[in-house]
């Protein structure tokens, strides 16, 4: 412990060295300790006097000074040197140099800590004014000449312990103060890492517009405000064929410039998302849904434009589903987004690039969507699936050369419900592929009635991509001991444009082994007449909407003479379908189509019936005189 003494008398030196020898030599330092804990008071009270000696002893080391200014050096000193002073006894009247008040003064500015005692004889100061100098008051103290030794070892002793334990506390008060500064840092820390969870939560990270949770969010208020708004869902058009062949650092980018145009375009107050993929939702006040239209076509026409992707020129598209809301009718945000969604299918479904309005009907026949493939799959346990057969007739002489055999499911609870219903649902589900095994049975089953016709049987593209596809048919059909000669496999362009290698190693396999092969409504699809070369195939058939326009446009009668060109290079047969009336049947036998299947020729009819037409062998009932017109002309 520091002491620091300062008087000008010699003599009074003299006095304070002894008190502090004396307190340290004479054996004193038990009786110091004991005062210490008189002072500061013991834990246990009990301590015998001799045991004290255990205690922490306060060592007085002091400096003398003769002089205010030294004074003031030293303590200069002590602070830089980190070895403070806890206590400074000061003369009040030290000639020649600064009296004691000023030497307070000056310590006190320098040093806050340090406890003065001011050492005076008589009453020659004035104890407020010196406070009022070198205050704190709690840190100046009074003692006066001649003081005796005890006065002065427990004025040292009090005020050294208590400058330590102040000290002690200031460092801990420093430490406490870091840590506080560290948990302040710590929690700016965590406030910005929690907005930046929230910021990733609700957003896209690719567009960096909202995302689907901060959508619906929005969703939720605008169901419950009284304004009427608008949602609307945007899908690109053909954005699967970007990726697919610019990769998709290349589509990427093309969302993001698609989504920074719907910002910009999106009416003030509305609010564009980025639900995922290529869908964006937006939410905008509307006056009605001629408004809300009006504000999506723009939309769809900012859109529609050649964006720049990487270097590549990408014609924009896409398409839009919409539901307008008006005030409380619907509360469910999810049910609006449903809407939407199924408004969207519609605009897609109805050839892309347009706005599509939800109307109830769409939601109708969702639901009954869902009831019919629920009731599908039981339809063919329950033995209410059927086939009907329609004739497939040679040009010449009207011979029945096969028959395509075509679903019906006669339901006790939706009537008769055709298969351009069911089979695009039981496509959805797996349950086309029970449905198909059914039909194959059913069909050879029937076959072996006939005497010579060939059935011909639909296979949806699903059923065609199942794996194992050849061996399944293979086993089905000659397990039944039908020659494959007579069991034709119609098939679509989609089927085996999905993947031309494989489609193109199944059909030579079938074919090899004898299975006739048929593209089904051809020249629907995007294949090209050139590649069909590369396919095994027998016969192309015509597809009935070519048939239908053939008498009206110029595109659709040039489309069946080139497809039947094509046929007859290529060593097929083509079959013409939906033949309605006998202009059609003319025009297709003046071409040379070498078969014909429609309305006009048979319609599709149960299995007697088409037993005893097998049997027969050839229509009668349609007129000679054309059949012998068209062999006129074809010599
Ligand atoms: P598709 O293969 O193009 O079958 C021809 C459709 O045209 C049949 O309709 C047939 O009844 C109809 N049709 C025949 N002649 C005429 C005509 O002169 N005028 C008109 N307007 N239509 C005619 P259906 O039976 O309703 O079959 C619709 C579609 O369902 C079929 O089209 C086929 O894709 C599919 N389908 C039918 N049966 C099956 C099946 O067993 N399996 C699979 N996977 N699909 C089937
Ligand atoms: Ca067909
Ligand atoms: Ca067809």
């Amino acid at each position: 412990m520091r002491i620091l003494i300062v008087d000008d008398e010699p003599a009074m030196h003299e006095s304070y060295r002894q008190c502090f020898t004396t307190s340290r030599s004479d054996g004193n330092e038990t009786a110091l300790s004991a005062m210490a804990a008189e002072l500061f008071g013991d834990d246990d009270e009990e301590v015998p006097a001799d045991s004290a000696a255990d205690e922490p002893v306060i060592t007085f080391d002091c400096t003398h000074k003769m002089q205010g200014l030294d004074a003031v050096a030293a303590i200069q000193a002590s602070l830089e040197s980190g070895e403070r002073y806890s206590v400074a006894f000061i003369d009040v009247r030290m000639p020649p140099g600064i009296d004691g008040k000023e030497t307070a003064k000056r310590i006190r500015a320098l040093d806050p800590d340090i406890n003065l005692v001011i050492v005076t004889g008589y009453s020659d100061f004035s104890p407020l004014d010196i406070s009022r100098a070198a205050g704190p008051a709690d840190k100046i103290f009074y003692i006066a000449k001649p003081f005796q030794a005890e006065e002065v070892i427990q004025t040292a002793t009090a005020l050294g312990h208590r400058w330590q334990v102040d000290q002690e506390l200031e460092h801990a008060r420093g430490l406490l103060a870091e840590k506080i500064g560290q948990l302040e840092e710590q929690q700016h820390e965590l406030a910005a890492n929690e907005s930046r969870a929230i910021h990733m939560a609700n957003h896209d990270s690719l567009t960096e517009a909202p995302n689907r949770l901060a959508f619906l969010r929005m969703l939720g208020q605008a169901v419950k405000g009284d304004h009427c708004f608008a949602m609307a869902m945007m899908d690109l058009d053909r954005f699967k064929l970007v990726n697919d062949t610019l990769g998709h650092l290349a589509g990427d980018e093309l969302i993001r410039m698609v989504c920074q145009i719907l910002q910009q375009n999106c009416p003030e107050g509305g609010f564009v998302a980025r639900l995922g993929g290529d869908e964006f939702a937006m939410l905008m006040q509307v006056t009605g849904e001629d408004e809300a239209v009006m504000l999506c076509e723009r939309l769809l026409k900012a859109c529609t434009i050649s964006f720049k992707v990487l270097g590549h020129s990408v014609q924009g598209g896409a398409s839009i589903g919409l539901m307008v809301v008006a005030p409380d009718t619907i509360r469910d945000p999810i049910d609006v987004m449903r809407r939407a969604d199924l408004a969207l299918n519609e605009a897609k479904r109805q050839g892309r690039g347009i706005v599509r309005v939800f109307d109830e009907s769409m939601d109708e026949s969702i639901r009954f969507r869902r009831q019919i493939e629920g009731g599908l799959s039981e339809a063919i346990a329950k033995g209410e699936l059927k086939l009907v057969f329609q004739p497939i007739v040679a040009r010449e002489k009207l011979e029945i050369t096969g028959f395509e055999a075509l679903v019906r499911w006669c339901s006790p609870e939706y009537g008769m419900v055709s298969p351009g219903m069911f089979i695009p649902i039981a496509e959805e589900s797996n349950l086309i592929h029970e449905l198909g095994d059914w039909v194959i049975d059913e069909a050879v089953k029937t076959l072996q009635t006939w005497p010579g016709q060939y059935v011909s049987v639909n296979f949806s593209p699903r059923q065609f991509r199942r794996h194992n596809f050849v061996a399944h048919v293979v086993e089905r059909v000659t397990h039944a001991g039908v020659d494959p000669n007579r069991f034709q496999i119609e098939i679509t362009e989609t089927a085996i444009f999905d993947n031309v290698e494989r489609a193109a190693e199944i059909l030579f396999k079938l074919r090899q082994m004898g299975f006739r092969i048929a593209l089904d409504d051809f020249g629907t699809g995007y294949s090209s007449l050139y590649n069909i070369r590369r396919f095994a195939l027998d016969c192309l058939k015509i597809d009935r909407s070519f048939v239908d326009g053939m008498g009206r446009e110029r595109e659709s009668a040039a489309i069946v003479h080139s497809i039947i060109h094509l046929g007859r290079a290529l060593g097929m047969e083509v079959v013409a379908e939906g033949v309605e009336t006998e202009a059609q049947l003319q025009a297709l036998r003046l071409a040379g189509c070498s078969h014909v299947q429609g309305y006009y020729l048979a319609r599709p009819m149960d299995a007697e019936d088409a037993l005893l037409l097998a049997e027969k062998g050839v229509l009668h009932d349609v007129a000679e005189p054309a059949l012998e017109a068209s062999n006129g002309t074809h010599g």
